[in-house]
């Protein structure tokens, strides 16, 4: 699949833009200032797969606390910052490795300087972040309501602020909670600026809609070659964030290392209490997995062994019993109570054959 062009920037150690590889971040819902509660919250989005963590910060004491994150932590990181130009001076006195900020919002041109310089300095990439919720009055007033020719004229207003001030390190991201709004404001703005692009459906819904919403807008972006970094947005853990991201780039071909659960929707010939098990599996395979193998976990004998058979390792339920499924043969049945155990030992012998192949 083709990537649109764009310029590319660095953030620690990532590059964002500029090649094929679709940044996956997340936010930590943690407060910045609990060194200890934030550092647990990215370790555990580190070991899921998380690339890049985007942190709030509120006050000088979430800013100053980046200092100590960091040395915990083995992802770049993004302070999250609104209005405050000191806040984000005292973050990039921290280490922070990108920081979010409007350089419209931050009051004189002598403050969005004093930033800029910084940057500068340190090569600290800026991302403008349009929210299609907040946009400014003037806009408002010229387009009657959220628009994506809106959203990039506002986008257009902060990127003439950095680019006048000779900064070209600038990631844009245009939001909105409406699907069908994000998918044109970023098209237009991919068509726009030279600039790579944080793809994201803000304050997109709980895991199921939120879910639904992120793989239709951000899916059907990756499909036009659009966007560079991804937020997927769930009012859920962060974690969780990150395997719908995984999943939907492992589906658009830009993700490898990522195991693929099939699992049948079961129906009356179902022979066993097989959705407990697929719903165990998915996440264990998300967090114990890194390869990409595919499981099937189907709920009978009469279609089950013939789906399962097109997958790397698999069970079809029998009656208080399942077989195994392992490179299109049936290797042995497994007692009901111990399929779940059985198939995860067995998933990982899996994985561990490959590896010495
Ligand atoms: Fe029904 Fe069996 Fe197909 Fe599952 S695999 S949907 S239980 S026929």
């Amino acid at each position: 699949m083709l990537r649109n062009e764009t310029r590319s920037v660095h953030v620690g150690d990532l590059t964002i833009g500029g090649n094929d590889h679709v940044v996956i971040q997340s936010m930590c819902n943690t407060k910045t200032k609990n060194v200890e509660a934030t550092v647990k919250q990215i370790l555990e989005l580190e070991e899921v797969g998380c690339e890049l963590i985007r942190v709030a910060i509120f006050d000088q004491e979430d800013a100053l606390a980046i200092r100590e994150i960091k040395k915990q932590i083995h992802i770049p990181m993004v302070a999250d910052i609104h209005f405050d130009y000191r806040l984000a001076l005292t973050a990039i006195e921290s280490g922070i490795d990108k920081i979010r900020i409007n350089p419209g919002n931050i009051g004189s041109i002598e403050h969005t300087r004093a930033v800029v310089e910084a940057c500068k300095a340190r090569h600290i990439p800026i991302r403008i972040g349009v929210n299609g919720g907040s946009l400014e009055r003037e806009i408002l007033k010229k387009y009657g309501k959220p628009t994506a020719e809106g959203m990039v004229e506002s986008a257009m207003n902060h990127v003439k602020i950095l680019e006048d001030l000779d900064f070209h390190d600038i990631v844009i991201s245009l939001k909105s909670s409406n699907t069908l709004l994000t998918i044109k404001a970023y098209e237009l703005a991919a068509k726009t600026f030279p600039y790579p692009l944080h793809i994201g459906v803000t304050e997109a819904g709980t895991a199921l809609g939120g879910t639904i919403k992120s793989a239709f807008g951000l899916g059907t972006l990756m499909y036009e070659g659009i966007g560079n970094t991804i937020r997927v947005s769930l009012s859920d853990d962060p974690v969780k964030e990150i395997q719908v991201a995984k999943i939907l780039l492992k589906e658009e071909g830009l993700l490898g290392g990522v195991p693929t659960l099939v699992s049948c929707p079961t129906c009356g010939r179902i022979q066993y209490n097989m959705l407990p098990i697929a719903n165990e599996l998915e996440p264990w395979l998300q967090a114990n997995v890194h390869e990409d193998i595919t499981v099937a976990i189907m709920g009978c004998a009469v279609n089950g062994p013939g789906e399962a058979r097109n997958a790397d390792i698999g069970i079809a339920g029998g009656v208080g019993e399942g077989l195994l499924i392992k490179g299109g043969e049936i290797i042995r049945k497994i007692p009901e109570d111990q399929l779940v155990s059985e198939l995860k030992k067995e998933i990982l012998k899996l994985v561990e054959e490959r590896k010495h192949k």
